[in-house]
């Protein structure tokens, strides 16, 4: 990889304290931020960033942290890749905005066609930019409404699909998504998903499938419904992977009742799972599939793409928005996809999942606080309970992360009951790096009581 002489210095890739962990700097920070920023919006490590390159975080205080979030799997192919850096330098000199709704432009449609040819799927596609996961899922509920002319949406339990109105009622947890944020959107359904830690032993995905769809069935009726929408893996309700056949049974029912199945993947997708997208793993091709996170490198932008039938059932200008397509957000869309297919990111994925389940099976398989190590790609996690028992322990994936944090290492915690610490590395982390903080994060979980 090559930087221009006029460019920064690249980040060391290797982790550093110079202080403690939030250092002083960050911490008179904080203080300003308590002043003026609203106290709903959190952040999980309150260390304030000065610089960020590949999968490492320098902060203000000069500290180097290994990264095993990606900024919530956005920064997939490597923060500040040089790449993405300079398509959106370029891009930002010739325009940042004519809005595509007014006068259009080649990137918009050039990520459009990037993503008909890696979404799954030989069908003809069609798609349409917006600015976030939760616009792409709310417009994939529009296209699905409109192109059936049915109302009723069916999610799944534990599931997140965004903040937005329509999407805090499509998201399963009430604390801190939706308390006090009603009334929600109606013609919500939930159904039970597969859940293969905490489903009765021996549970298939068959079964799983049968007993959503019999709740769905009885609750709702097939004919009113005009989609069900699916993460492959629950990415906020804990990096549950699905017993194997669940997502197969579902699309194969959607597909008999006229019923629009939508992937969000959001999360999964561009490369996390070790394939472009989830679905292609479990063989499933999906009508609509809502995008956002690792799509832009870092840039904000939002897709759905789909069934070129279903999509131009909406009339002309039915879709849109403002800034929907940005075109710097394009621009460092094209660059990122043409790193996570010239590079083989998918390939890097699966090499992570290797190594991080070598390194963490055996605290994995012996300590008794550790009921699960799962996921799949880079996009793995490990869910904390009570020794002895299946009861989730909030309090020790809360430990854990402060362990890591504490020693330059930044990972998320995730799951319905904020049991679950989890790791979305970027997918270009050096494998000497990974190893560090997969040490640290070890060294953590050995340490909860057991
Ligand atoms: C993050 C996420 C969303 C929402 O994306 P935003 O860009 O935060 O609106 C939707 N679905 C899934 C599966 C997500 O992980």
């Amino acid at each position: 990889m090559t930087t221009t002489s006029a460019g920064p210095a690249p980040l060391e890739q290797s982790r550093s304290l110079v202080t403690a962990i939030p250092g002083p700097r960050s911490q008179a920070l904080a203080a300003r931020r308590s002043a003026s920023v609203a106290a709903g919006v959190s952040s999980t490590l309150p260390v304030y960033v000065a610089r960020a390159g590949g999968a490492i975080i320098e902060d203000v205080d000069g500290n180097r942290l290994v990264d095993l979030g990606s900024g919530i799997a956005v920064t997939s192919v490597g923060a500040s890749s040089p790449e993405v850096v300079a398509a959106v330098a370029a891009q930002a000199a010739d325009f940042t905005h004519t809005c595509f709704m007014v006068s259009p432009y080649e990137e918009y449609v050039a990520v459009c066609e990037a993503l008909a040819r890696l979404v799954p799927g030989s069908h003809e596609k069609r798609s349409m930019l917006v600015n976030s996961g939760a616009e792409a899922v709310e417009n994939a509920v529009k296209v699905a409404r409109r192109a059936t002319g049915r109302d009723a949406v069916l999610v799944l339990d534990h599931a997140y699909h965004g903040r937005t109105n329509l999407t805090m009622a499509m998201t399963a947890r009430a604390m801190p998504y939706k308390t006090g944020f009603g009334p929600f959107a109606g013609e919500v359904y939930r159904v039970p998903a597969s859940y293969p830690l905490r489903d009765p032993a021996g549970m298939t995905g068959a079964q799983a499938a049968a007993r959503a769809i019999d709740v769905a069935e009885r609750h709702v009726g097939a004919d009113q419904v005009a989609a069900i929408v699916v993460e492959p893996i629950l990415g906020e309700g804990g990096f549950v992977t699905p017993a194997p056949g669940f997502l197969a049974a579902l699309a194969e029912w959607a597909r008999a009742q006229g019923i629009v199945f939508v992937a969000d993947e959001v999360q999964t997708g561009f490369a996390r799972t070790g394939s472009m997208f989830a679905c292609e793993q479990e063989g499933v091709v999906p009508d609509l599939v809502a995008l956002a996170k690792g799509i832009g490198g870092g840039l904000p932008l939002g897709a759905v793409t789909g069934r070129a039938d279903l999509m131009d059932a909406v009339h002309p200008g039915g879709l849109g928005g403002t800034f929907g397509g940005n075109p710097v957000a394009c621009a460092a869309a094209l660059a990122s996809i043409a790193l996570y297919e010239g590079q083989d990111l998918a390939a890097a994925a699966r090499a992570i999942e290797a190594q991080v389940r070598g390194r963490l099976r055996e605290v994995a398989d012996e300590h008794p606080a550790v009921a699960e190590l799962r996921g799949r790609g880079a996009m793995l996690a490990v869910e904390l309970v009570r020794p002895g028992t299946l009861e989730p322990d909030r309090a020790a994936a809360a430990q854990v992360a402060r362990d890591c944090a504490a020693a330059g290492v930044l990972v998320l915690t995730c799951g319905t009951w904020g049991n679950v610490v989890r790791l979305l590395p970027p997918l270009v982390i050096e494998p000497r790096l990974l190893d560090d903080a997969l040490d640290v994060l070890a060294a953590a979980l050995r340490a909860l009581p057991a």
